[in-house]
């Protein structure tokens, strides 16, 4: 044959352009409209329609950044369109803001309301038309359009000032270019859905398929049948020239794939919280409309919140969400708050995400989710498989881990099991998106790229436009309908994400297993950028902690009113807060703002709680005895000689630090450490006399900072490349250095080091060295006034430690990093995540490191000449990234480490209980005994509340904390009636057992057991 397949495909191209799409609308009428803009920041429909509105024309410039503008739009329909044509030629609004239709989303976005208030659909690129009955003549609506700036535009990492109302510049940034009524030609349409699915289709097979060339001879059969002077008149021919094409069955062994509706809504990123608010609204109000005209469409859409937001702002639209539910066609997945960051979020956070979630779900919709939904968070901790699986979900999905940069991981549908073991059926979509559009290409990916080919014949595949591109279309689902069945592509089928797991499920029970964390390879920085939002969230999951420990107690043992209503309502915005672009400090500089403020008023909130309920436990008014100081105890163990949860009087101090100024150095020594401090605050020796062992390496100093450049290639928020290390100054000289002794007899090292630079202000570094009297850990704090740009602040400790792993606290225990770079998982995982404490040890001695507020670290090791090996830690402490926010960073911080020399694993789990929820100071007249205590050191007593059912039972959840078995027994400070075991949603999994004051149980490693208790009489 003369005529190549090439040609073909170009003259289509060509064709679909200029003659094809314009002819799908026709008969146009242009439609009147006013405006009104509304001050500054969004308002409700009836205080928005009762404006004073203005005539504006096409053409019309408008929309400076984050400003709203609601148009009233009016008309009629032409009497030349008569009802009896409507079902081939459908009347539709046509809107066209100016933006770039080559993308979906992160530009304007409207919703239309009709005149009773209630939305109909949103306007967005790519789904810009509204639906109109023929029988309304009168055309009437309103529309809401949010003018959100294009903040990323073409991914060039640029700083802009688009990312908050105050920087953004007051130029319009949209234009009305279209805003009319017309037709639609269904036929037309029909054929460009053919069109569009046959080409991706055809440019996806083989080049020498015979499949390939029988759907080109196919589409170029078409394209001679169509009349270009009369596209309407031959559109039907042209489609009958497709139809064999279309009507080939698909082959046995197809790959198979179920298409779910989607869209995934950030709750915050390139625009404030606020516009997720309206996001959901617009989308939502888009999937309900097509719902209305699909019966076999499926959405799914996670994140409590956003449901609430709508059940909150839009009432209508939730009664619509709420019936479908119903009906099985909208599917609420995830069970969680939000889709939040996988890896920092505290233990408890991470079970509440699940708790209020499928809390939630459970209230509104009489469902449980039962998939845990995760497809865009950074990485998952190994802790995950047993907080879903104890949240009553029994799947797990993600997506985001094609984004690896070295290493692919090797499965798309496995096991998943976490550091105790607990393991979660689980699946990535080969697709590699969670914003398909069914496209042929990107369905032909999803079947070459599925790694359980042979084992495994189905993947799952979310489509739909996100982040305010407002959700699947009509395009999309008319392309689920022409995959159905057809030769060369998967079977699709629409469907539910559980749907899909019991497919898998039943056809690949024995799939292969991953074990531990899913590090991503890739977005490293996230576990730094934004130290202050990532503060807050440390310290308010510790605020909470306490609240709710001494709220119980004080409910229990006085009758005082326990705030379970301010309780879940200050958990429900730091699990918000937790959001996988907001803790993570890729969002934009409003977002910061609002949540530096929120987590300040948070804690103010918090420490009322706090300091009333203590008020209340420690005093007993029947009694004359008079107030003393005593200390609260929030730990699990014992501190200052008060038991854990317990508030008691401290024992005495021991001797006072003792401090020796030589020329070079300065000497602090209590009886356990010995810490010499060279003139520039470097830590030349910490030594343990107990133990009679040095922790630095010879010749070797620690407590160094070291500043690297921090210029990523792309994503500045959000990485740290792997080239950083290239360029690294040891900031070693100070310019003042003092020694003091405070009043409790701590010895305490200050130095002030000042970062001049000749184009930015200085920045200045003052650290503290602590040794309290007895402490078997030094303490070093840092008040940091910050300036640099696009830097990188280390803390450095090279340990003199022969160590093959560290250990770094996550949620309920610990994963172990190799310290080596042996294959490319190793060296892939060259910034690690840790909570609260880090350890690392050679047989039987450790070093254990605390931190209030640093997630992200790095561990090396090297030989020194005398074949020693050191092994280097290294806390980032700051960073300074220009985009999204190009003032990230920038100001003030406060750091605290804490480092304890022959450490155990048990001391450093302890250690970082100490610096985070450290004792309390309370004036009272009564000592009061742990409410819960547990004879098991390595048992922790993580969490101490009320139930969320309301019924005052007490639940207090622990869990093994050093990766060993352990038998507790956990007794109560009275006489419980009855006690059970239950899951994370504090439903029973035991038998109810009657108890004394105790119960013993035995604890798997790292295994989390969550204890209800009814009927506690405090004694
Ligand atoms: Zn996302």
């Amino acid at each position: 044959m003369h005529q190549g397949t090439k040609a073909v495909e170009e003259r289509l191209d060509r064709f679909f352009r200029d003659k094809l799409e314009p002819a799908i609308y026709r008969d146009h009428v242009e439609l009147s409209i006013t405006a009104w803009q509304a001050p500054r920041e969004p308002v409700q429909f009836d205080v928005a329609t009762s404006q004073q509105y203005e005539a504006v024309d096409l053409g019309w410039r408008f929309g400076r950044a984050w400003s709203t503008i609601w148009l009233k739009v009016s008309g009629s329909i032409p009497e030349s369109w008569s009802a009896n044509d409507e079902r081939s030629l459908a009347a539709e609004i046509v809107i066209d803001f100016g933006y770039n239709t080559s993308r979906s989303g992160f530009q304007a976005e409207a919703l239309a309301y009709d005149l009773a208030g209630k939305p109909i659909k949103a306007i967005a690129p790519k789904n810009s038309w509204l639906p109109w009955s023929y029988a309304n003549k009168k055309v009437e609506f309103y529309l809401e359009v949010a003018a959100n700036p294009d903040v990323a535009g073409e991914y060039t990492f640029e700083p802009t000032t688009l990312g908050d109302w105050d920087t953004a510049s007051e130029q319009p940034l949209y234009e009305l270019k279209k805003l009319h009524i017309a037709r639609r030609d269904i036929e037309v349409w029909e054929l460009v859905q053919d069109i569009f699915t046959l080409r991706g289709l055809m440019v996806s097979l083989p080049q020498d398929s015979t499949r390939r060339h029988v759907v080109t001879r196919a589409i170029e059969d078409m394209l001679d049948a169509i009349d270009p002077s009369d596209v309407s008149g031959t559109a039907s021919a042209a489609r009958k020239k497709l139809t064999a094409a279309l009507s080939a069955p698909a082959s046995a062994s197809s790959h198979r794939v179920i298409a779910t509706g989607h869209a995934h809504i950030d709750s915050a990123w390139l625009w404030p919280i606020r516009e997720t608010v309206r996001k959901c609204a617009r989308t939502f109000s888009n999937v309900l409309s097509l719902m209305d005209d699909h019966d076999d469409f499926i959405f799914s859409a996670s994140s409590a919140q956003h449901y609430k937001w709508i059940k909150d702002h839009y009432p209508s639209v939730f009664e619509g969400i709420k019936k479908r539910v119903a009906s099985g066609q909208w599917k609420p997945v995830g069970g969680m708050w939000v889709e939040c960051d996988g890896n920092m979020p505290g233990s408890e956070a991470m079970v509440r995400q699940f708790v209020y979630g499928q809390k939630f779900f459970q209230e509104n919709f009489a469902m449980h989710a039962r998939e845990a939904w995760l497809p865009d968070s950074f990485g998952y901790s190994g802790s995950l498989p047993q907080i879903v699986t104890q949240s009553g979900i029994s799947s797990f999905l993600s997506q985001k881990m094609s984004w690896n940069q070295v290493n692919r991981m090797p499965h798309h549908t496995f096991w998943w099991e976490g550091i105790d073991g607990t393991r979660v059926f689980s699946h990535f979509p080969s697709a590699d998106t969670y914003i398909s559009e069914l496209s042929g290409e990107e369905l032909a990916h999803a079947e070459k790229n599925f790694s359980e080919k042979g084992r495994s014949s189905i993947s799952l595949v979310p489509f739909g436009w996100g982040d305010g591109g407002g959700g699947p279309t009509r395009e999309m689902i008319a392309a689920a309908h022409r995959t159905g069945d057809l030769e060369g592509s998967p079977k699709v089928s629409m469907g539910t994400a559980d749907e899909f797991f019991a497919q898998a499920r039943s056809e690949y029970a024995n799939a292969p297993v991953w074990r531990g964390e899913m590090y991503l390879e890739l977005h490293r920085g996230v576990l730094t950028s934004q130290h202050r939002t990532k503060q807050g969230n440390r310290r308010n999951e510790g605020l909470l902690r306490e609240a709710e420990l001494w709220a119980s107690y004080a409910t229990l043992k006085t009758g005082a009113a326990y705030p379970s209503g301010q309780l879940e309502e200050i958990w429900q915005s730091i699990l918000l807060m937790q959001f996988h672009d907001i803790l993570p400090g890729t969002a934009i500089a409003w977002v910061y703002k609002e949540v530096e403020n929120r987590h300040a008023e948070i804690t103010r909130e918090l420490l009322e709680i706090i300091n009333a309920s203590l008020t209340a436990l420690a005093n007993d008014p029947t009694a004359n005895t008079a107030p003393q100081a005593l200390t609260a105890n929030s730990m699990s163990i014992s501190h200052d000689g008060v038991a854990g949860l317990g508030v008691g009087v401290p024992s005495k101090l021991a001797q006072a630090t003792s401090v020796v100024e030589q020329n070079e150095f300065v000497i602090l020594e209590n009886e356990e450490l010995r810490v010499r401090v060279d003139r520039s605050g470097r830590i030349v020796s910490l030594f343990s006399l107990k133990t009679n062992r040095e922790a630095i390496a010879p010749g070797i100093a620690a407590n160094e900072l070291h500043l690297h450049n921090d210029n990523p290639t792309r994503w500045d928020a959000w990485d740290i490349d792997e080239h950083y290390r290239n360029s690294k100054q040891v900031l070693d000289s100070v310019e003042e250095f003092n020694v003091r002794k405070e009043a409790d007899g701590t010895a305490v090292i200050e130095t002030k080091r000042v970062l001049h630079s000749a184009s930015q202000q200085a920045s200045t570094i003052v650290q503290t060295i602590r040794l309290e009297p007895g402490a078997k850990s030094i303490d070093i704090g840092f008040e940091i006034d910050w300036h640099e740009n696009e830097k990188l602040l280390k803390l450095a400790f090279p340990i003199d430690i022969h160590a093959e792993e560290v250990a770094a606290e996550t949620q309920f225990g610990f994963v172990k990093r190799p310290t080596h770079e042996n294959t490319s998982w190793d060296f892939a995982r060259f910034e690690s995540c840790q909570h609260k404490y880090l350890f690392l040890n050679e047989k039987d001695w450790g070093v254990a490191f605390a931190n209030d507020s640093t997630y992200g670290f790095d561990v090396q090791r090297t030989t020194e000449a005398n074949g020693a090996t050191v092994t280097s830690v290294r806390f980032s402490l700051l960073r300074s990234p220009k985009f999204p926010d190009p003032e990230a960073d920038q100001g003030r911080h406060t750091l605290k480490f804490k480092i304890r020399p022959a450490a155990t694993i048990e001391d450093a789990v302890s250690l970082g209980y100490e610096l985070n929820y450290p004792a309390r100071r309370v004036q009272g007249n009564r000592p009061v005994e742990p409410l819960v205590s547990s004879s098991a050191e390595q048992v922790v007593v993580e969490t101490v509340k009320l139930a969320e059912d309301g019924s005052g039972d007490l639940i207090v959840r622990l869990y093994e904390s050093t990766g060993g078995r352990a038998d507790s027994r956990i007794a109560f400070a009275g006489v419980a009636e009855k006690i059970w075991l239950t899951d994370f949603l504090e439903l029973p999994t035991s038998a109810e057992q009657v108890s004394g004051g105790s119960i013993d149980l035995q604890f798997r490693p790292f295994q989390v057991i969550t204890l209800r208790i009814s009927g506690l009489q405090i004694v």
